[in-house]
């Protein structure tokens, strides 16, 4: 339950899923006040938080509940991190105390793809939406479902894993140890794969060069701005991208015929030469009526979406 002065609090969301650690300040109704960032030091997460925080609460002395987007599995009952590739285990138990311990306030933990469709949600491109599913294509694949307002969290907090659907049954090994998942051809990784997979057929690309010339692999935010800036092979490898995101797409519209469908994270920087292809192939694979009452569009909160929906969670956790 909202209480009577919630329009003049400010909450505060921290969002510890990419290599840059984000904290926002943000007001009761969704805008961003402030924001900080700095690379995420795995080892020094409570401290680096603790940081940030402290120095967005001396900004705003209203704030009294702190959102942190996880990248793993949460417990929201326990406050506990299940499971977590990101955090070592020795932050990760223990974390909500520590963080609470380190700077007085209160913490809300949640998973990041729950905290970043909540933004979207709330402020962003699932505005104004009743149901929404909620897509994230960066390193990995992560989903949830939102439905009437609530996160849909599924029997044991994995709902909405639209990853490890089987895209290709003779498909290669994903990490979930399926085979053939979306995430084995769609996340960030896995287009960097298979442009390296191709390029040698293409030479004349520019990927070609930027392997050549550098003591790092390109990535897949380096496909999309060579696809963006011409490139022909980097346009393909994005196009094919989003036709597979696409055929995702089209499951989860036909599973829960549901009226707004939103795409975030680093991949959908390729902006429409990724979006395109994406609604025309969940068009071409969806059963039409359930196609046509839906909406897919792109997120409008960019990297910021989990730090601010972290932040609304705490917000509405209240
Ligand atoms: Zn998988």
């Amino acid at each position: 339950m909202a209480n009577t002065d919630s329009s003049q609090q400010n909450f505060i969301g921290v969002d510890l899923s990419g290599p840059v650690l984000r904290a926002t300040l943000v007001s009761s109704n969704g805008e961003v006040v402030e924001r900080h960032e700095s690379p995420l030091d795995g080892q020094q997460v409570v401290a680096q938080v603790a940081e940030m925080v402290n120095a967005l609460h001396d900004h705003s002395a209203t704030v009294s509940t702190v959102g942190v987007a996880i990248p793993g599995l949460v417990n929201r009952l326990t406050d506990r991190v299940l499971a977590s590739n990101e955090l070592p285990a020795a932050v990760r138990e223990g974390l909500h105390e520590a963080l609470m311990k380190a700077t007085g306030l209160r913490f809300e933990l949640e998973n990041d793809a729950n905290a970043a469709a909540y933004g979207e949600y709330q402020v962003g491109a699932g505005r104004g939406s009743r149901d929404m599913f909620y897509m994230s294509i960066g390193k990995g694949i992560g989903g949830a479902i939102i439905l009437d307002g609530k996160l849909w969290t599924g029997a044991s907090g994995l709902a909405g894993e639209v990853g490890h659907i089987t895209i290709d049954a003779e498909g290669i090994e994903c990490v979930c140890g399926n085979t053939g998942c979306l995430e084995t051809v769609a996340s960030g990784p896995n287009i960097v794969r298979r442009a390296l997979e191709r390029l040698d057929r293409d030479s004349t690309s520019s990927l070609s060069k930027l392997a050549l010339n550098r003591d790092r692999d390109f990535t897949a935010d380096d496909v999309a701005h060579e696809a963006n800036n011409g490139d022909d092979f980097s346009a393909m490898m994005i196009e094919r991208t989003g036709k597979y995101i696409g055929t995702g797409v089209a499951t989860v519209i036909n599973l829960l015929n549901i009226e707004r469908i939103v795409l975030g994270g680093g991949v959908m920087d390729a902006g429409d030469l990724i979006l395109t292809p994406i609604i025309r192939e969940a068009e071409r694979r969806a059963f039409q009526p359930c196609f046509e009452a839906t909406k897919i569009a792109a997120g409008t909160l960019g990297k910021d979406a989990g730090a601010i929906g972290a932040a609304l969670l705490a917000r509405d956790a209240q």
